[in-house]
């Protein structure tokens, strides 16, 4: 067992496991110590670089780790998709996603260069295979072909608008592939602008599902956009 730097107690480990089954995840001893070991490293760098304004261990796991899981209530992964998380800051969604779904092929993204060092060091610490963390700005690298139409789902959280969004992602997915972006409570305005935006990149509305955020009385709504076959 690794040594956390910052000590994460029992009863956090506890809500983590907890949380999750809320969501229909189980997540084992041996998953719960690895995400003990993400929020310790989190806390950790968080004193020398800004990667959250969440500095509670509860509300880290409840606001990140659990919120990220959400996603899973609509994801449905076979196994080994190729998933990119566009603006991932500290890793949320995508890195919740893999520590649950270990086949996963993950790759993050972020124009923050301290924020990618973050996500290295975690990758490291954490032993995680198929992640690869990226620097860049999504606009430029979706080009690149070895980004381009290459992912089956693309996710991300609190980056920006959804029409902006669905500009920034829709080039990375596969035709047939699926974007899937959370919101709060308040979806109407982030709707109509998509709306506006969807058939220009090909992609349609597939769904819109509500997922209660366990331990707390929020609600996310998760936004599924599916590119379309043209
Ligand atoms: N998804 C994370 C981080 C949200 S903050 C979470 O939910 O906690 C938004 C992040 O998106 C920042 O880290 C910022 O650097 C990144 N970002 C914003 N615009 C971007 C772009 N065009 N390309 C890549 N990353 C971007």
């Amino acid at each position: 067992m690794v040594a956390l730097k910052v000590p994460v107690s029992r009863s956090l480990l506890h809500l983590m496991v907890d949380g999750a089954a809320q969501l229909g995840i189980i997540v084992s001893e041996c998953k719960a110590q690895q995400f003990g070991l993400y929020l310790s490293e989190l806390l950790r760098w968080n004193s020398s670089i800004n990667l959250t304004g969440i500095t509670d261990g509860q509300q880290i796991i409840i606001k990140h780790f659990l919120d990220s899981l959400a996603y899973l209530k609509v994801l449905e992964l076979q196994g080994d998709e190729k998933l990119i998380d566009i603006g991932t800051g500290a890793g949320f969604p995508g890195i919740p996603l893999k520590l649950v779904s270990p086949k996963l092929q993950l790759v993050l993204l972020d124009a923050r260069i301290k924020r990618v060092a973050f996500l290295k060091h975690l990758s490291r610490q954490l032993k995680l295979e198929g992640v690869l963390c990226v620097h860049g700005r999504a606009e430029e690298l979706a080009h690149h072909a070895q980004h381009y139409q290459q992912y089956n789902v693309a996710v991300a959280r609190a980056v920006t608008q959804l029409d902006r969004l669905i500009a920034l992602a829709l080039p990375y997915i596969v035709c047939g592939g699926r974007l899937l972006v959370s919101y709060g409570a308040q979806i109407d305005r982030q709707l109509e602008l998509a709306a506006k935006v969807l058939d220009e990149h090909s992609a349609a509305l597939e769904k819109v599902a509500q997922v209660k955020l366990p331990h707390s009385n929020e609600v996310r709504n998760i936004i599924v956009i599916r590119k379309c076959f043209t």
